[in-house]
């Protein structure tokens, strides 16, 4: 069990390795990182898509989404949608009204950057934290929306704290316990190594659900024997006969 200080590059790596032998390696899709072959618009379509997806399951960003670039046909005529026809074109997301600024907000900034171009091909030339930094002034757009644009469709080395990553962070030392959502970004980033990012953060989810939910983890496998530091584990309490971890955090 490690504390976060104890955590370093070395440690990740072992830590990828485990899983890796838990689950299986995690390849690189097809359509993960840079691509020089794709679309200028590809980008925004993919900030806009993380937007609808905020706080909702997949399958209603799906539909959101589908129901988005059916209604307008491009991204200027989203940009200069009425908000309530918007608002209600991706009601399925949820938070209509929000996600609709946040995707208006997103598309003005887009284009005020470039002269008037809906691409965010700039993105990729820049370093990562001024990436990150460009994305998360638009209001709307935190950490995690901005890691799964410039991870996800540029292949830059900014993890996606999503609910099971933080929890498992957590968890297991890697990441405060009493950090933010934000803070919890920064400390993963500098921590894995760059060509992990990817892999950590599809391997920790499924981790996540897999064993360590948040109301009911099964705490009997052997990566959570070697990383986690849960102060109510069935690890530590099987000798006051407790079944299940029963920290929940
Ligand atoms: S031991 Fe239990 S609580 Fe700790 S990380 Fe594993 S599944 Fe989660």
């Amino acid at each position: 069990m490690a504390t976060h200080d104890e955590w370093d590059e070395a440690r990740a790596r072992e830590l990828h390795d485990d899983l890796v032998s838990l689950y299986n390696p995690v390849e690189k899709a097809a359509e993960h990182g840079s691509d020089p072959d794709a679309a200028p618009g590809d980008g925004v379509r993919q900030l806009l898509t993380t937007i609808l997806s905020q706080n909702v399951a997949d399958q209603n960003t799906r539909r959101a989404s589908e129901s988005l670039f059916d209604q307008y046909a491009d991204f200027a005529a989203i940009e200069a949608a009425a908000h309530d026809e918007l608002a209600d074109t991706i009601r399925v997301a949820g938070l209509p009204d929000q996600k609709a600024s946040r995707i208006q907000r997103a598309l003005s900034a887009t284009r005020e950057e470039t002269g008037g171009a809906y691409s965010l091909a700039f993105l990729d030339a820049l370093p990562t934290d001024e990436a990150k930094a460009w994305l998360m002034d638009i209001k709307g757009v935190g950490p995690k929306t901005a890691s799964v644009v410039l991870n996800f469709h540029f292949g830059k080395p900014t993890m996606a704290v999503d609910t099971h990553v933080e929890r498992v962070s957590k968890r297991f030392g890697l990441v405060p316990s009493s950090a933010t959502n934000g803070r919890a970004h920064d400390v993963i980033d500098g921590i894995i190594p760059d060509e992990l990012t990817y892999p950590l953060h599809v391997l920790l989810i499924q981790h996540g659900r897999t064993y360590c939910s948040a109301r009911s983890p099964d705490c009997d496998n052997p990566v959570c024997e070697t990383y986690c530091r849960c102060e109510g584990c069935w690890r530590h309490s099987a000798s006051q006969g407790i079944p299940t971890c029963a920290r929940i955090s």
